[in-house]
This record gives structure tokens, C-alpha cells and sequence, in this order.
């Protein structure tokens, strides 16, 4: 039976800042059957635009795709925030929707050529997904798809990407 996803995630008002309705996921994650369906309908979207790997950006990144990268039997790359990887990075800023921050990745993460799919838990104005396109794309990787278990629709993250297939579980307006 298929799951209503909705009923695992939490809407908390005026977190961390006023006026912010926060969309916690961890309600899916303390359920081993909503972690399991969520995983395994990420996975199949990526099995579908044929991912090599899955690249997911700290810290909800890594929770939402090991699982899915550990599902189709492909690896996992972190997009670390600063001066956490011990080796040569690329590095790219972005904006969030509070806030502003930057990420890293190992500059041998990503073969040549190989096909990413981007997982994290939710886009809101997109510019975490915009920054690891950008490193993956720098990495010389092609980013076949992103997906999250949360789209913000009306912030219009979707619509900055039209060579990207995006998917996600659940949306709010
Ligand atoms: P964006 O860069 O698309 O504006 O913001 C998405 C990033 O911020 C994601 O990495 C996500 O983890 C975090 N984020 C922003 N708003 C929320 C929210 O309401 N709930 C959760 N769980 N994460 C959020």
C-alpha cells in the first residue's frame, strides 16, 4: 500500500526564524517502514535516469542517499560544509533561505563523465542544489536528476533548472 508520506513530516511555525514554516522529515526517519518507502522510491527514480552515484549535500543529504546510493549497490559522495574534507576540494557558495553557506567536495570524487543523481531532504529556493550542480558539473560529472523528500513548490526552485529532472515525494504551497 502506497505510503502518505505527509503524515511523517512535522510543519513546525516560526522555525528558526519567524515567519519560516520548517518541514521537519525526522518523523520518516524514526519509522522503519516510511525510511524504507522513501528510500526505495528515491532509489527507483535514480535507478530510472540511470545514476552511477549519488552526491548528497551535509547533513540531511547524507541521511536521505546513503540509503538510496546503498539500495542500487552505487556509491556515495558527500558535499561537505567547509574545511571538513581532508583533502583538495572545489568549493562553491549559495544562499539559503536563511542564511547563506558554501560546500565542498573532494576534486576526485566524481569519475569523468559519471551520471549523478543529487538526493537531499528537501529544496526550497533550490540554491543547495544549485551549488552541488555546480561542483559536480566542475568534478566533470553529469547530473542526471535530484531528488528530496520535500518540495517548497512556490518558491520555484524547480524552475531553475530545465536541463534537470527533479523529483520529490511530497509538495507544499
Ligand atoms: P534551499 O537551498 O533549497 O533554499 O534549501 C534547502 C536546504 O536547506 C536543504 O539542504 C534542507 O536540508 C534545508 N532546509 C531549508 N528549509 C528546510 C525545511 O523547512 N525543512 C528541512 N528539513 N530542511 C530545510
Amino acid at each position: 500500500m502506497a505510503i502518505d508520506f505527509k503524515k511523517y513530516i512535522a510543519s513546525i511555525k516560526d522555525f528558526p526564524n519567524e515567519g519560516i514554516i520548517f518541514r521537519d522529515i525526522t518523523p520518516i526517519l524514526q519509522n522503519g517502514t516510511a525510511y524504507r518507502a522513501a528510500t526505495h522510491e528515491l532509489a527507483e527514480f535514480a535507478k530510472s535516469k540511470g545514476a552511477e552515484v549519488i552526491v548528497g549535500p551535509e547533513a540531511r543529504g547524507f541521511i536521505v542517499g546513503c540509503p538510496v546510493a546503498n539500495e542500487l549497490g552505487i556509491g556515495f559522495v558527500p558535499a561537505r560544509k567547509p574545511h571538513k574534507l581532508p583533502r583538495a576540494v572545489k568549493k562553491a557558495s549559495y544562499d539559503l533561505e536563511y542564511g547563506s553557506n558554501s560546500l565542498e567536495m573532494h576534486i576526485d570524487a566524481i569519475k569523468p563523465g559519471q551520471k549523478v543523481v543529487i538526493c537531499d531532504d528537501l529544496m526550497a529556493t533550490a540554491g543547495t542544489l544549485h551549488a552541488t550542480v555546480k561542483l559536480v558539473k566542475e568534478l566533470g560529472g553529469e547530473v542526471v536528476g535530484a531528488a528530496f523528500y520535500v518540495e517548497l513548490v512556490d518558491l520555484k526552485g524547480v524552475e531553475k533548472f530545465s536541463d534537470i529532472d527533479i523529483y520529490s515525494l511530497v509538495k507544499y504551497h
